[in-house]
């Protein structure tokens, strides 16, 4: 398993194709060890807009977490991402969610993320990924933290099935 775990959301636009498009660029600069499930959850704050489709990339990299971040904003433009029109549309979202054991809190930065425990739609997918993997500011296992989750915070309406999506992961695998 690789240390580096890597949100991914998108709700605009052919959302699918977006995921799709953002792991083949993730690829070309990290070696990628996992990838789950594409899951549709409903959107944070603002109503009237795209269910999210969001899934997570397990991978390894020589870099720092902060050229890492660098890097995923850069990926990001590549992907199509403009200042968002409205708050809280985007074509593509790239988070670190966690970096080994790191623990960083700055103003550019913070890792683990900041909703990290607070978000069904992070916590599910790595938890597909690696069912035994800690929280590392105080070593709970994250399945406790999803287990504890209220129902109104809870915003996964379903897993996705796309042959698409599970092509583009035997892609991006086969490269490791
Ligand atoms: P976003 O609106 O999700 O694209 O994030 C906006 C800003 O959050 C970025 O420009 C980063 O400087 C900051 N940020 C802080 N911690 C993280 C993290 N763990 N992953 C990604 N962005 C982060």
């Amino acid at each position: 398993m690789g240390k580096i775990f890597i949100g991914l959301g998108s709700n605009l636009g052919d959302r699918g194709k977006n995921l799709i498009a953002a792991i083949n660029l993730l690829s070309q600069s990290m070696k990628i060890e996992a990838v789950s499930s594409i899951y549709e959850t409903e959107p944070w704050g603002e109503p009237n807009q795209q269910n999210f489709y969001n899934a997570v990339v397990n991978a390894n990299c020589g870099i720092s977490p902060f050229e890492l971040l660098k890097n995923l904003k850069d990926m990001e433009k590549k992907l199509g991402r403009k200042k968002d029109k409205r708050k809280g549309t985007r074509i593509i979202d790239l988070d670190i969610l966690l970096f080994g054991k790191e623990i960083i809190a700055t103003d550019k930065l913070t890792i683990p993320h900041k909703q990290l425990l607070l978000r069904d739609f992070f916590l599910e997918p790595i938890l597909e990924i690696n069912s035994d993997l800690l929280n590392p500011t105080d070593n709970i296992p994250l399945s406790e933290y999803l287990e504890r989750m209220p129902v109104q915070l809870r915003t996964i309406v379903s897993k996705i099935e796309s042959k698409d999506w599970e092509q583009a992961i035997d892609k991006v695998l086969s490269k490791k």
